[in-house]
């Protein structure tokens, strides 16, 4: 049986003494919620990591960041690379985020580095895959998620999956206000599965965790987290609210 699995992306928001807030918040929030078969994640910038993280030490929160290097170390400027991150405690990281495609031109090939690199260093990967509105107006939608699946991830042993975890973000529903319905996120979160159980097998594509993103909100977030192959979400602006980001975790 699966997990569900909230995770907040807080993008490049907050700063250091917004992110403390938030984070206590959250805490607090959720120090009187039921949380036995529920992750809860939070990805702050990579200033405030260290300072989260330390807030966070004997919670059920996850500290996640939103974006590594796939060099181990070197002349990369501006750049973080997997042992820094695990050095200030953090050892989850979101990959392939649909801003990092469009803004910093991240292709298969780079994400399928960055995945190994996160990967030898025994982190856990939050995958971000999804189709431009273009995509899925040509009915090209299953195409385009199927590429980005195989090009990045299908290199991958068995043992590989244990850490990752897909997001399925259609990015005509990011930030938008518009979310895909539950059936068109059912649809595309089965076909994934599929894709991974002729891959590799059903038992492994069953224990894959896929997260819908896209404008969930308090008020939709139950009818998407009740389809079947939905198992949580990846939440970017409702999760700067603490209200609203508690509402999201206590619908799962
Ligand atoms: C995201 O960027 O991952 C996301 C889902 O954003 P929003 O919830 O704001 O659409």
């Amino acid at each position: 049986m699966r997990k569900k699995i909230v995770a907040g992306n807080w993008k490049m928001n907050n700063d250091l003494q917004a992110s403390i807030s938030l984070v206590n918040e959250i805490k607090s929030g959720l120090s009187s919620m039921e949380l036995s078969s529920t992750e809860v994640m939070i990805a702050p910038t990579f200033v405030n990591l260290h300072a989260v993280t330390k807030l966070v030490e004997g919670t059920a929160i996850t500290v996640a960041a939103q974006n590594m290097h796939f060099a181990e170390k070197g002349a990369y400027t501006g750049e973080i690379s997997a042992k820094m991150l695990q050095s200030v405690g953090v050892n989850t990281v979101i990959l392939g985020h649909s801003e990092r495609r469009a803004y910093f031109h991240e292709d298969a090939t780079m994400l399928a580095k960055k995945v190994e690199q996160a990967l030898e260093h025994q982190m856990k990967v939050i995958f971000c895959l999804g189709e431009q509105l273009e995509d899925r107006k040509a009915d090209q939608h299953f195409n385009v998620v199927e590429y980005q699946l195989k090009d990045a991830l299908f290199q991958l042993n068995d043992a590989d999956w244990q850490d990752i975890v897909l997001a399925y973000e259609p990015v005509w529903a990011i930030g938008t206000g518009e979310t895909a319905r539950p059936e068109q996120a059912q649809e595309m979160h089965a076909f994934i599965r599929n894709l991974i159980a002729e891959q590799y097998d059903e038992k492994l594509a069953e224990e894959v965790h896929i997260l819908y993103g896209g404008s969930v909100k308090p008020t939709n977030a139950v009818e998407i987290f009740s389809q079947k192959d939905v198992d949580g979400g990846l939440i970017g602006g409702a999760s700067l609210n603490a209200t609203d980001f508690l509402a999201i975790v206590n619908a799962v």
